[in-house]
């Protein structure tokens, strides 16, 4: 196992988490309600009532141009396996290139609390903001993917699923504490990776968003702000959840670079190919749509690569 020795601190900031209550009716039935605050505070006012005149620093709709990018496998080697995979593999080389593409061509790379801050309280983004994210929690990220963000002082945020976490060619908990050690975010992916878009009981709904993120907060010991929707698949009572869940930031299905305020539970993302000249057009200035939604159809497998 790796040994961490490098730190930025930059994903271990305390940033207290904000239980928006109220702003939605309450989706959630009444058990799983009171499972809601672990602290039993009083709901609170909502803080980003983006239409509320009555709050002006807070009301103004804000577009930014920001890729966030999507990275799945990363490989040692040239990407195997079905095209499916192979789509979602970037390999080493490339995503180190990718890396140095970045710092040349000026981005800076910032995190979702950063683009959640940018949109609630109006906190300024450096010029050609990008943010980095890793799904699934796949183990060849850490392998691959973690020394290029080392070398740059990137923080990326990782989405994990928790019931893979340590399985098989999963990232473990050892792995990820040192993750945070390198100044790395930890996300939730979910409990399962279910599409929750299909979900209809709203306690298995709460379970895999709410519940992902406690276990990683008590395992981690450390706040668990952001969300990515299995499947990026997402719905008006999913994203509702995860704002009513604290987190404060989720990433979904659309392809895209420019997010609005009311787009902060439901961001685009970038799916980065292995393949330079794409990456180029997909997170220039135009934003070109790419053509594919996390995964297409082909979930992770748990146990196998
Ligand atoms: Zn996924």
């Amino acid at each position: 196992m790796r040994v961490s020795k490098f730190t930025t601190g930059g994903g271990l900031r305390a940033v207290g988490l904000l239980v928006i209550v109220g702003l939605f009716p309450n989706p959630f039935p009444p058990a799983a309600a009171q499972r809601i605050t672990p602290t039993a505070e009083e709901p609170k006012p909502p803080i980003t009532p983006i239409a509320d005149s009555h709050q002006p620093a807070l009301s103004e709709r804000r577009t930014v141009k920001v890729p966030i990018l999507v990275y799945h496998h990363v490989s040692q080697s040239d990407p195997e396996g079905s095209s499916a995979v192979r789509r979602l593999t970037v390999t080493a080389d490339v995503f180190a290139q990718q890396m140095q593409y970045l710092q040349d061509n000026g981005y800076h790379v910032i995190t979702f609390a950063d683009l959640a801050d940018y949109f609630e309280r109006g906190k300024e983004l450096p010029t050609l903001p990008v943010i980095i994210s890793f799904d699934d929690g796949w183990e060849t990220q850490f392998e691959y993917a973690l020394p290029s963000l080392e070398k740059y002082h990137y923080t990326a945020t990782f989405f994990v699923v928790t019931d893979y976490i340590g399985r098989a060619g999963f990232i473990s908990w050892p792995q990820l504490q040192t993750l945070l050690t390198d100044g790395m975010r930890i996300g939730s992916h979910s409990r399962s990776h279910l599409r929750l878009t299909k979900i209809k009981d709203p306690e298995k709904l709460w379970d895999q968003i709410y519940s992902s993120k406690t276990i990683l907060e008590s395992q981690l010991e450390a706040s668990v702000e952001e969300f990515a929707y299995p499947y990026g698949s997402h719905n008006a009572k999913a994203a509702a959840a995860v704002k009513q869940a604290g987190y404060r930031a989720g990433r979904g299905c659309c392809s895209g670079i420019a997010h609005t305020s009311s787009d902060v539970f439901t961001l685009k993302a970038v799916m980065v190919p292995n393949d330079m000249e794409k990456f180029v057009e997909y997170i220039g200035a135009s934003g070109v749509r790419t053509a594919r939604t996390e995964h297409g159809t082909v979930p992770p497998q748990p146990g196998s690569r």
